[in-house]
């Protein structure tokens, strides 16, 4: 099956057009496994896979965005989800009462390594600040 084929089909579900060479998208595509949180049609939230606290799970946009900075004014109801999918997350982890720390990497310098916009929700332990 073609890229556009798979990207058609996606369409077809109700969802928007994806990268497909996007690690991200192809999880939200559901052709690379993750350990899934909370699934809408527009917001996703799965466990990393490598976590850095005992609750770390990533909340993307379905749509493919690179990076915060390519953000648009559109975005910004999709932005407001992700927030409030990961607070409502935070609750049902059982971190809200001792607090969680949510991080948006933006650029290389930060330490963004995925291109596709994802909000970090990390709890469970204290955490230092600055952030290294
Ligand atoms: P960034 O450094 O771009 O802010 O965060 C990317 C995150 O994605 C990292 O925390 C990394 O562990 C996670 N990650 C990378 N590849 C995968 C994967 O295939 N599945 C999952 N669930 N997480 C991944
Ligand atoms: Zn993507």
């Amino acid at each position: 099956m073609t890229d556009r084929l798979l990207a058609t089909k996606e369409s077809e579900k109700g969802y928007p057009l994806a990268d497909t060479d996007c690690l991200f998208c192809r999880i939200a595509m559901g052709e690379i496994p993750a350990d899934l949180v909370r699934s809408d049609p527009e917001v996703l939230a799965f466990r990393d896979i490598n976590p850095q606290a005992p609750t770390h799970i990533l909340i993307i946009p379905r749509r493919h965005i690179a990076s915060v900075s390519e953000m648009t004014e559109g975005d910004a109801h999709l932005m407001g989800k992700l927030f409030l999918m990961a607070k409502d997350l935070a609750r049902e982890e059982g971190i809200s009462p001792g607090g969680y720390r949510m991080v948006v990497n933006a650029g290389s310098d930060a330490g963004q390594t995925v291109f596709h916009v994802h909000l970090h929700l990390l709890g469970g332990r204290g955490m230092g600040w600055p952030p290294g």
